[in-house]
């Protein structure tokens, strides 16, 4: 009883020591996170995290500068913004380590928004796409495609930064092993990149590509193990490959790309074409396919130990736990059998040019386990052209509601377009298939298609699709007739044609939303316009500095009204009249 007293005041005094130490400490962070929030957004104050931003906040910063540097934010993607209990703790080890880095956690419904928004030539597709892994996986190239920066699986935990290896780099990737033949050792869970890097650009299209020509069965089997080919690490695989073939006019293999097998070492940093690659133990250390600490490094196993796993594989920058949660943790999709009537996105062969021929055909052999039918568009876009444009916020130009819609007299970043040319007979021959329409005072469309030649495109086809005109607009139908059609016959699509048969020529702003998927997919792609009432036939294009930055983030639907000076399309200066060209025309309507 004698030694009671003693302690259970030594008890009462530390207790209290420890209740001001908490009021101390509560009142210190506050005073510390209203200085914070006054603090400019561009000042990271807080030494002891990442900054939380929104997207706004996001979008402010990134906007107010030009990058030449992968940019320091981390994106991460959940469902909603209740991660689970691990999920919250290996987040948490980025951003206490990352300190003067922002990060956002992107939810479901912000992804929707971001894609709408800032990629409307995929949206059709993003929301096609289920179940919600193909999402997921699809939108991270999208984050690195628009912001650039580090995207990051929620089972990924920081060992310590490996950000210093990030300087003056375009691409950093990492890899699981060396196996590439599996297609699967550069993983798309943790993705390093500067801004609108084309990369990623392949890999979208490639997406697209393959969506448009799966058929249903084929869509339900992306679920079934196939996730991994269609959105996932083999279609980044796919993409480097593209990227890296075109970029180096090679076909050797990333073995061959690395030398011999001395430089391929757990620690190896490796670079091809700017893209750099770090070696497995480097950021993911557990290699699933191995199957090396499996029982303690797999998150999905109830043996699952974090620290004997880091025992076992020592990671150096990172690990990962291949937790594999987006199955459950993203939405559901139940309703994915009710969805599978997908229409044909067919603006995705614009982009795909019939030019290195046998590096494609040594890379089907090398690395495409795919039907043929899927591998037969995906040739390499040139880089210099068909790269998407990213919307800038536009200049806000005087609005003058009065004005009619006018072309631009002038062309100002238009001088690295290669040079399409047209059939000087192309007005007659498609006024005589229009004629019957044009009688009735109903518009006709088609698609222009043809081939490259040299550093230039020639425009040879018209491709009639079925349609549904009115006096003033042109909705095309069964437009995967038309895709098989180009496909088939190795055109590349060079733009579209239509009439207006009471009207002059000009773009109406339905016209301009039409166009500017095909622009924004080639740099190239005209539109043409006829007029058979006044006899005049005209080629336009969208102005690159106002036109696509302002139909691009224009959400209206139907024809509305648009600000037109600065103009929003110009008549086309890289096309020439060609008599020695013939223009045949392919009606599909009959
Ligand atoms: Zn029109
Ligand atoms: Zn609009």
């Amino acid at each position: 009883m004698a030694d009671y007293r003693p302690s259970k005041r030594l008890l009462l005094l530390s207790l209290c020591f420890i209740f001001s130490f908490i009021i101390i400490t509560l009142i210190i962070r506050n005073s510390s996170s209203i200085k914070n929030t006054k603090k400019n957004i561009d000042s990271i104050a807080s030494t002891t995290s990442c900054k939380h931003v929104s997207i706004d906040e996001l979008d402010r910063w990134f906007h107010s500068k030009t990058w030449h540097e992968i940019p320091k934010i981390i994106h991460q993607t959940w469902k909603n913004k209740t991660l689970r209990e691990r999920q919250a703790r290996w987040s948490q080890t980025w951003c206490e380590q990352y300190t003067d880095w922002y990060y956002h956690l992107w939810t479901d419904d912000e992804n929707d928004l971001f894609v709408q928004t800032k990629f409307p030539w995929f949206y059709s597709t993003y929301k096609q796409l289920s179940p919600a892994i193909l999402r997921v996986d699809s939108v991270r190239y999208l984050y690195m495609l628009y912001y650039g920066g580090l995207y990051i699986d929620l089972d990924y935990e920081s060992i310590r930064r490996v950000d210093e290896l990030f300087i003056n780099k375009y691409i950093v990737l990492s890899l699981i092993n060396y196996s590439f033949n599996s297609m699967n050792s550069v993983p798309n869970s943790w993705l390093v990149s500067r801004p609108n890097h084309p990369l990623w650009t392949y890999i979208l299209y490639r997406i697209m590509l393959l969506w448009s020509r799966a058929t249903d069965q084929e869509r339900n089997s992306f679920w079934n193990g196939k996730a991994e080919f269609f959105t996932g690490p083999q279609s980044l695989f796919e993409g480097l490959m593209f990227y890296l073939h075109s970029n180096q006019h090679t076909a050797q293999t990333l073995d061959q790309l690395f030398g011999n097998k001395e430089n391929q070492k757990s620690d190896s940093i490796l670079e091809v074409a700017n893209i750099t690659f770090l070696g497995p133990k480097l950021i993911n250390a557990y290699d699933w396919m191995s199957g090396i600490g499996t029982d303690v490094c797999s998150a999905e196993k109830t043996t699952f130990n974090e620290n004997k796993c880091k025992d076992i594989v020592k990671p150096i920058y990172a690990i990962t736990y291949w937790s594999h949660s987006y199955g459950h943790g993203h939405e559901n999709d139940a309703n994915y059998l009710e969805n599978k009537k997908a229409r044909y996105l067919f603006v995705v062969v614009y982009s795909f040019h019939n030019e290195n021929e046998q590096t494609l055909e040594q890379l089907k052999n090398n690395y495409a386990r795919v039907p043929p039918a899927h591998v037969a568009l995906l040739t390499v876009p040139p880089t210099d052209s068909g790269l998407v444009q990213i919307n800038k916020e536009p200049v806000k130009p005087t609005f003058d509601r009065a004005r009619k819609p006018m072309p631009s007299s002038t062309s100002t970043s238009m001088t690295t377009l290669r040079r399409i040319a047209i059939p000087s007979d192309i007005t007659p021959k498609f006024l005589q298939v229009a004629q019957r329409n044009t009688d009735r005072k109903i518009e006709t469309c088609g698609i222009l298609a043809g081939s490259k030649r040299d550093n230039h495109y020639m425009i040879t086809h018209i491709v009639v699709p079925k349609q549904n005109g009115g006096p003033d607009s042109c909705d095309t139908e069964k437009e995967e007739e038309m895709v098989e059609y180009v496909a088939n016959n190795n055109l590349i699509t060079l733009g579209w044609i239509h009439t207006h048969p009471t009207q002059t020529v000009f773009l109406s702003s339905v016209d301009l939303h039409t166009h500017l998927p095909y622009q924004m997919l080639m740099q190239e792609a005209i539109a043409i316009v006829i007029s058979p009432k006044y006899n005049e036939t005209a080629v336009f294009t969208l102005t690159p500095d106002t036109g696509i930055p302002i139909i691009s983030t224009c959400k209206k639907a139907g024809f509305h009204e648009h600000i037109n000076n600065p103009p929003l399309f110009m008549a086309a200066s890289h096309t020439t009249y060609d008599p020695g060209l013939q223009c045949q025309i392919i009606d599909l309507r009959n």
